[in-house]
């Protein structure tokens, strides 16, 4: 629904971003269309470092967000290692981007670097997302408990 304009019926995903609304410019017609600038709280980290866990228990405390998992969708849209699954990321940037019109900002689950998400087509309106990547000192099979640290990271993409 965001991609395309209200004015011109045009679909264009990069569209410009005027911070005095904010607002978003068409490509097409120029038409500026108010825009919420939502932020979006990514939780990553390896498989076994807890971030299911961390985005189960976000569900209950984060009434305003939305929480979701990455892996939902996976196998739906085609991505592979060689363009570093930026269009997986682009995805769901899109969606947050949509989730975010709505007045409630996501917190999305799932493995990806934050520059995956700094390369696809939908950062160009420019959301600001926090990182926060979960770490693990040994990988699976190891018996010493989850031991979880945050790296808080905050970018604003381009
Ligand atoms: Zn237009």
């Amino acid at each position: 629904m965001f991609n395309v304009c209200p004015n011109c019926g045009e679909y264009a995903v990069e569209k410009i971003i005027d911070n005095s609304g904010p607002y978003t410019i068409c490509p097409h017609c120029h038409h500026a269309h108010p825009f919420l600038m939502q932020p979006l709280f990514l939780i990553g980290g390896a498989s076994g470092t807890g971030k299911t866990t961390v985005c189960l228990s976000l569900i209950s405390m984060l009434k305003e967000c939305v929480v979701l998992e990455k892996d939902i969708l996976w196998g739906m849209v085609k991505t592979s290692p060689t363009e570093k699954y930026s269009s997986w990321s682009n995805v769901w940037l899109r969606i947050a981007k949509n989730i975010g019109q709505s007045g409630r900002p996501v917190v999305l689950c799932g493995t990806a670097l934050p520059e995956q998400y700094a390369c696809g087509e939908e950062a160009n309106t420019a959301l600001g997302y926090t990182h926060l990547r979960l770490v693990r000192p040994q990988f699976r099979g190891s018996t010493s408990p989850v031991h979880s640290i945050l790296l808080i990271r905050t970018t604003l993409a381009s």
